[in-house]
């Protein structure tokens, strides 16, 4: 018998996530913080729950996929949590981008209860959330890798066992790093280009065909082209991102030179209000600064 899923956060990702469980034939009960969703879900084949707790007692396998760190230990710690109803024997997978810190600390807790944790989060996007393309990064114990690995194939299609709890947001944090500093890049680079005369199109065009060529360009060219920030990621969730990795850089005694700057361009922007935009509206606070030195 397949094990039976429990699934919590069904929002940008976690929505589409669960649909494809579902076309995979899980059994499959869900829990959000809004209603609308659930009923979706319900609509398309899900059991609905009252709470997180309700949901892990109908689950072996119970996948959570919320905004942050607080988050996460709310609906897992919390009063009706998720380790108040999951059986000794459970599996648990936190799919959301959280603190590697806090995420060995809830597997440790869970352990305690005969419970165990695998962290695996994602990038891909909405887009790669709704195709069932995900890039899926684990950490946890090689036997709860495999067991979980039809549940991720579902999901994902580049699929990476890290090593050891904490190991996938490790690699997460550095995936966010990249992305963030790639979108400042590209960002640079169009002002530059544009200001000088060329077609933003152009630019992205011939640099898509060298060494500059990366999937940011390729996946929201259209939002720097036209202006448009319609959440894909948003800004205030990768604030979130590049602060957890500026948390696990201090507490390695590390002083990484260009991601504070981001960062703050990024909270800039959650201070003019756009936090809810795409993170590529960072061009916006790149075109800014640009503009502010003449
Ligand atoms: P989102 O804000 O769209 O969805 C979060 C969902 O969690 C919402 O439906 C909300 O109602 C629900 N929720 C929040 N607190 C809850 C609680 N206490 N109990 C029950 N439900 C609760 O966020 P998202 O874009 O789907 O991102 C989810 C996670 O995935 C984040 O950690 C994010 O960093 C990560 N992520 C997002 C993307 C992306 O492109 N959106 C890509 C990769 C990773």
């Amino acid at each position: 018998m397949p094990d039976k899923i429990g699934f919590i956060g069904l929002g940008i990702m976690g929505k589409p996530m669960a649909h494809n469980l579902l076309k995979a034939e899980y059994d499959l009960t869900v829990f959000n913080r809004s209603q609308q969703a659930i009923e979706e879900l319900v609509a398309a084949g899900a059991k609905a729950a009252e709470n997180p707790r309700q949901v892990a007692e109908k689950a072996d396998v119970l996948i959570t996929m919320l905004p942050d760190s607080p988050d996460v230990e709310a609906v897992l710690a919390g009063e009706n949590g998720v380790l108040a109803g999951l059986k000794p024997g459970g599996l648990l997978i936190d799919m959301s981008t959280i603190s590697p810190v806090v995420s060995r600390k809830l597997a440790e807790a869970a352990s305690q209860q005969g419970i165990s944790m695998l962290d695996a989060p994602v990038s891909g996007g909405d887009k790669g959330a709704i195709a069932g393309t995900l890039s899926i990064m684990v950490g946890g114990s090689e036997a709860d890798y495999e067991r979980a690995l039809p549940i991720f194939q579902a999901l994902g299609k580049t699929i990476t066992y890290c090593g050891p709890n904490g190991a996938g947001q490790t690699v997460k944090a550095c995936n966010q790093v990249v992305v963030a500093l790639t979108i400042e890049a590209v960002s640079e680079a169009l002002v530059l280009g544009t200001k000088a005369g060329v077609d933003p199109e152009i630019i992205l065009k011939v640099l898509g065909g060298g060494l500059a060529q990366n999937r940011v360009m390729e996946m929201r060219g259209p939002n720097f082209i036209q202006h448009k920030y319609e959440p894909g990621f948003k800004v205030k969730l990768h604030h979130k991102d590049l602060g957890i990795v500026l948390d696990t850089a201090k507490a390695f005694g590390l002083d990484l030179p260009v991601t504070p700057l981001v960062d703050g361009m990024l909270a800039a922007l959650i201070d003019q209000g756009k936090g809810e935009l795409d993170h590529s509206a960072l061009l916006e606070v790149v075109e800014e600064h640009c503009q502010s030195k003449h």
